[in-house]
């Protein structure tokens, strides 16, 4: 893939040949890492938070709605170890999830050219976002549009001051490029930071594929939390990990 652009912005991801925040040289000082990454063991990714004495369970709602071009998708890839979907990602962090696909938008209210403000964004979260939730259930909230160039790759948080909703465009036909963006900013849902920025560039739902040299779909990793994140999600404090429970960071 060829990495003329991209930034890293804070408060999501991107790449592609847009730039949405931050500058180029923060860009380029990123290195493209090759190999198997990072020894995570006994990381934790916020020393200061206590950690539960067992893990959390818990259920919960992802709210998709979608662009009008965007058709129900499976979520799911075939990897070299089995079959990799959003369910599954979920419950190996506690997090037995239901996926209810609710509203079409209209034509042209998500689309990525020009490339949508917050402002519009949190607009379209706030008027669209109607799924009922359980009382403790948690809410993942998710606007799925359709990218209109291949090597684009946009996606972030849409209200990191309270990380209830992220928006992600995708293709549709790109199903690992698609599970993987999904994931990925349902882990910054979550609170999960890039690990590169924070412990090492590991290998895993919450790496960019085009820092790594040999980026591989077909491993079954990459379509995972690596076990720092696994740790944060199942063991820290819950206003820290869910949905809406404060802002990233
Ligand atoms: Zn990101």
């Amino acid at each position: 893939m060829t990495l003329i652009v991209a930034v890293a912005n804070a408060l999501g991801c991107s790449g592609g040949s847009e730039q949405v925040g931050g500058s180029a040289a923060e860009y380029l000082a990123y290195e493209k890492s090759l190999g198997s990454g990072v020894d995570v063991t006994g990381v934790r990714l916020r020393e200061d938070l206590e950690e539960l004495e067992s893990d959390r369970s818990v259920s919960a709602i992802l709210e998709i709605d979608r662009a009008h071009d965007v058709p129900e998708l499976a979520l799911a890839v075939r990897t070299r170890s089995g079959v990799a979907d959003l369910r599954s990602i979920l419950a190996e962090v506690g997090i037995a999830v239901d996926i209810v696909w609710s509203d079409r938008l209209a034509e042209g209210e998500l689309v990525d050219v020009p490339w949508p403000g917050e402002t519009q964004l949190r607009d379209l979260m706030t008027r669209y976002r109607d799924v009922p939730v359980r009382e403790g259930q948690w809410h993942f909230y998710l606007l799925l549009g359709r990218k209109t160039e291949a090597e684009r790759e946009l996606s972030l948080v849409i209200d990191p001051k309270r990380r209830t909703g992220a928006v992600a465009f995708v293709d549709p036909e790109d199903e690992a490029g698609t599970l993987h963006a999904v994931g990925h900013e349902i882990g910054h849902l979550l609170n999960l930071p890039h690990p590169w920025e924070v412990y090492g560039n590991t290998r895993s739902l919450m790496s960019y594929p085009w820092r790594w040299e040999d980026w591989d779909w077909e491993d079954p990793e990459v379509f995972r939390f690596d076990a720092v994140g696994r740790r944060h999600i199942l063991r820290a404090p819950e206003v820290v990990v869910r949905p809406g429970g404060g802002p990233l960071g």
